[in-house]
């Protein structure tokens, strides 16, 4: 699917994160990209063993259920379980290469990354090839200038400033540009969470209740 020449193809964005849990900032960030870039499909990737950072605490089968339980009556959302399938680490690189490969050369990728992960990417595995295979979105907070000088550091910005930059108007190329876009972000995160679930504190209302009440039926969190 996805391989005839000639059509304009609806882009398809890729969220990837270790979703430990998943919550609202997760979800608003793709709603928000989804509109802004018109993407047909989001696919909500959890990460098995992420290589870049602390391994999560929580089995990656009950990652990927909350996933599926918070994106669940939303017709853009998909969940994907390619990355916990894998017994072996999972770096975004190979996914993409494997999502490139099912989708066809021509078909527009969209990697959707909040400022932090995209201020961390020369950490991650075979990096500058991520720019070959997807573009790249990044959600800023309103007044977070992430071009001026000085606030992305080498070789980050080497790279950067070798790419299509935009802000608006998203260019339809498979991969290579990258948008930065500024929205109002949600204060939550997941270690937040996590520390609240193990104090007994109401997590309510930073995440959906239909991942609220999967935590609390397998005791997910119940200490840090
Ligand atoms: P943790 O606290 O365990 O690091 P997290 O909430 O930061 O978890 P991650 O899995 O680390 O979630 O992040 C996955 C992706 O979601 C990253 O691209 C990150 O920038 C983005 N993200 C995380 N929190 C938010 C938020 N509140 N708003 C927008 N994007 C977010
Ligand atoms: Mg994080």
């Amino acid at each position: 699917m996805g391989t005839s020449a000639g059509k304009a193809m609806s882009p398809i964005g890729v969220m990837g994160g270790t979703f430990d849990p998943i919550h609202f900032g997760h979800l608003r960030l793709a709603e928000d990209m989804a509109d802004a870039l018109g993407l047909e499909r989001v696919l909500f990737i959890p990460a098995g063993q992420p290589p870049h950072r602390d391994a999560p605490r929580t089995a990656a089968g009950h990652r990927l259920e909350m996933v599926r339980r918070a994106i669940g009556g939303n017709p853009r959302f998909v969940a994907d379980a390619r990355e916990v399938q894998r017994p072996q680490p999972s770096y975004t690189v190979d996914t993409l290469t494997a999502l490139r490969a099912e989708l066809g050369q021509t078909q527009p990728l969209w990697l959707l990354l909040g400022a932090d992960a995209f201020l961390g990417l020369a950490g991650w595995h075979d990096w500058r090839r991520l720019f070959e295979l997807a573009n790249i979105a990044v959600a800023t907070r309103p007044g977070a200038q992430l071009l001026q000088p000085g606030a992305i550091i080498e070789p980050l910005k080497s790279e950067v400033t070798q790419r299509q930059v935009v802000s608006c108007n998203p260019p339809g190329q498979p991969a290579g540009a990258i948008l930065l876009r500024t929205t109002p972000l949600l204060d939550i995160s997941a270690t937040a969470i996590r520390g609240m679930l193990a104090r007994h504190d109401s997590a309510r209302y930073l995440l959906p209740d239909a991942v609220l009440d999967y935590i609390h039926e397998y005791q997910l969190y119940a200490r840090i």
